[in-house]
């Protein structure tokens, strides 16, 4: 339940309102807009006649919401969130655009990449340090090494980093280190690790699972903004099918559909959706184009030798042309890369 106050609510109405939820056993979420405040009850609210509210003057409506996600609802927060990733600003017209190699190699292989990427336009870099394979004779990534190279190579390049985190084991270090910490598909349920993640300060990109649907995805940012982190980016990266020409279906329609579901800033992952290179440029303008807040695309300086998903990475000198058909797209839609 949504309690809409009129413009012009006095403190002392707004506070009535919360106490009267309170005294009924629920919690409250307050959203002080330019033109109106919104207060979200939390909790069960069936039992809660609405005309208790409704007979004050200064409230205008009360809304049931319908959905069990709550906090990531859009009515509960009808203006788009701006997540802020140390500096760059995620949402509301200001564009994510990450770029970076799938796996962490060396020193040198991200330092290179970063550079160039960053050369392009890039205001975020990635770098997966501990991977998620398929296989566990496939490489598994450099781990705590692979996180001391990222930071360094923010040290040279100034990007902010974003990396995925795995297992609860590194929470405080990737909180100390991580300016975005990624959870991966196949993550996106792990409940208990969603719940510690609410503990952190840092912002979460939460990846969709691989044949999560909408509310599926959007309970998965709940678990994190009800244990207390709001601050959350979604992260379209295709999807099963019954197709496997690609790795997977880029879902664009997520884009509109979660506008207009929740308030969360919303990226697309071109590279993991359709695991070829030839199609990651074509995406991303698509992706850019139907409303999405940003891209994480993987770049590598030699594709073929890549230890992780070089089918599917992008040349720097490729990225440097998608970085600007979507800057292009952008611009027509009065969107920025801060
Ligand atoms: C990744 O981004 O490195 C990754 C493993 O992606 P996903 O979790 O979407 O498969
Ligand atoms: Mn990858």
């Amino acid at each position: 339940m949504i309690i809409v106050l009129k413009p012009r609510t006095k403190q002392q109405e707004i506070d009535h309102v919360v106490n009267l939820i309170k005294s009924k056993g629920l919690d409250t979420h307050i959203v002080e807009g330019s033109e109106m405040t919104i207060i979200g009850c939390i909790g069960d609210t069936t039992r809660i006649d609405s005309k208790l509210f409704e007979v004050n003057p200064f409230v205008d409506k009360v809304m049931h919401v319908q959905e069990p996600y709550k906090l990531a609802n859009r009515a509960f927060h009808p203006e788009e969130s701006i997540v802020d990733v140390s500096g760059v600003k995620v949402g509301g017209g200001s564009l994510a655009m990450i770029a970076g190699p799938c796996s962490v190699e060396s020193t040198e292989q991200v330092l290179e990449i970063a550079l160039a990427a960053k050369a392009s336009g890039a205001n975020l870099l990635r770098g997966g340090a501990f991977k998620p394979r398929t296989s566990p004779y496939s490489f598994q990534g450099l781990g705590l090494e692979g996180l001391d190279i990222l930071c360094e190579v923010k040290k040279e390049t100034g990007l902010p980093i974003v990396t995925e985190l795995m297992s609860p084991e590194h929470l405080e270090l990737f909180n100390e280190k991580v300016d975005l910490i990624q959870i991966g598909a196949r993550n996106m349920q792990n409940f208990d690790l969603l719940k510690q993640l609410g503990q952190l300060d840092r912002p979460i990109l939460l990846k969709r699972g691989l044949n999560a649907t909408y509310e599926e995805w959007i309970m998965s940012a709940e678990y994190i903004m009800a244990s207390g982190n709001e601050n959350v980016i979604l992260c379209e990266r295709g999807i099963r099918t019954f197709e496997n020409y690609t790795r997977n279906t880029l879902d664009l329609q997520s884009i509109p559909v979660l506008r207009k579901l929740t308030h969360l800033p919303v990226i697309v992952d071109p590279s993991h959706a359709g695991g070829k290179w030839w199609l990651v440029d074509a995406m991303s303008r698509a992706a850019i184009a139907a409303g999405a807040d940003g891209l994480m695309v993987e770049v590598h300086n030699n594709p073929e030798c890549a230890l992780c998903d070089g089918a599917q990475s992008l040349k720097p000198e490729k990225y440097d042309e998608l970085f600007r058909d979507v800057a292009q797209i952008a611009k027509v839609l009065g969107k920025t890369v801060s």
